[in-house]
């Protein structure tokens, strides 16, 4: 099924976004509208997470002619997300996703990162809709990412770039689902300050706070001095609820470990995208994967 033409841009596309607690599907517009959207609740499933997925895409698939299928899916995961291995979804360990869905909707399917996902959504409809490089970041149960810099979003030799939650931030720090220690998920995610406090991200010290903000903020710093990219853009439900000061303390952090002249704009501010952000991110990885 070719999924290249002018004809194809008019077409809306189906999209799946592939999370540890939800997997959401819904029908995208070519102008990025959300025209039906459909939700299942992953502790509601058992072992077998495909049979539900294909059943409610084949739900939304009723009535509408789709150019291609576009999805985000948590990480790690081979180039084109032929096999995944999300981290926090035990179920599925090399799952031949793409070709999987692809087999059973019929429908050419592409397959990215849920965070690289975003960072396309980001630049498209959110805050980045000026910039040409940009970080975009999810601070929330775990911390993910995607960089784009010259308008291009970077994949990396396996299509893995953006990982910012595994950059080192404490030397010998918690340990990571990576296997590593230290790294800014293991320090500064839900879970890791779930892990280090005994309590929700929600009721989170004012101490556990700024540090949270400070290690996010020096993590992005140095990536900012490395790829001179002066904005970045962070969602997720923990940077989000720490409000402003997270938002102050991350960029005065980051301009603390990114002295170098180009780095003087450095700043870190909220994601510009509401709930549909990572929908639209889906959407948008069929839309870059099928040019
Ligand atoms: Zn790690």
């Amino acid at each position: 099924m070719s999924s290249t033409g002018d004809g194809d841009n008019a077409a809306p596309c189906l999209a799946l976004d592939i999370g540890a607690s939800k997997i959401d599907g819904a029908v995208v517009s070519a102008n990025g509208t959300l025209l039906q959207r459909e939700r299942l609740n992953v502790r509601e499933l058992g072992n077998d997470l495909l049979t539900p997925i294909v059943a409610m895409l084949q739900q939304l698939q009723k009535g509408h002619e789709f150019s291609y299928l576009g999805v985000g899916c948590a990480g790690p995961m081979t180039k084109g997300g032929e096999e995944v291995s999300p981290l926090n979804i035990p179920q599925w360990r090399n799952f031949p996703l793409r070709s999987e869905l692809e087999k059973k909707t019929g429908l050419t399917t592409f397959v990215d990162g849920d965070a690289r996902a975003l960072a396309l959504a980001e630049g498209e409809y959110g805050a980045a809709k000026n910039d040409t490089s940009y970080i975009s970041m999810v601070v929330s149960t775990g911390i993910g990412g995607g960089i784009v810099i010259d308008g291009r979003l970077l994949d990396g030799e396996t299509g893995n770039s953006g990982h910012v939650g595994h950059i080192n931030v404490v030397p010998d720090g918690n340990l990571c689902s990576c296997g590593a220690r230290g790294c800014l998920e293991a320090e500064a995610s839900g879970w890791a300050i779930e892990a280090m406090t005994g309590k929700s991200p929600k009721d989170a010290s004012s101490e556990t706070r700024s540090r949270t903000a400070e290690l996010v903020g020096r993590g992005i710093g140095s990536l900012c001095s490395v790829l001179d990219i002066s904005n970045c853009y962070v969602a997720g439900s923990v940077a989000l609820g720490f409000g402003d000061e997270f938002f102050h303390a991350a960029t005065k952090a980051a301009r603390s470990v990114a002295r170098l002249q180009y780095s003087d704009h450095l700043k870190i501010e909220r994601s510009g995208l509401g709930d549909e952000g990572p929908l639209l991110g889906a959407a948008l990885v069929g839309r870059r994967a099928s040019k």
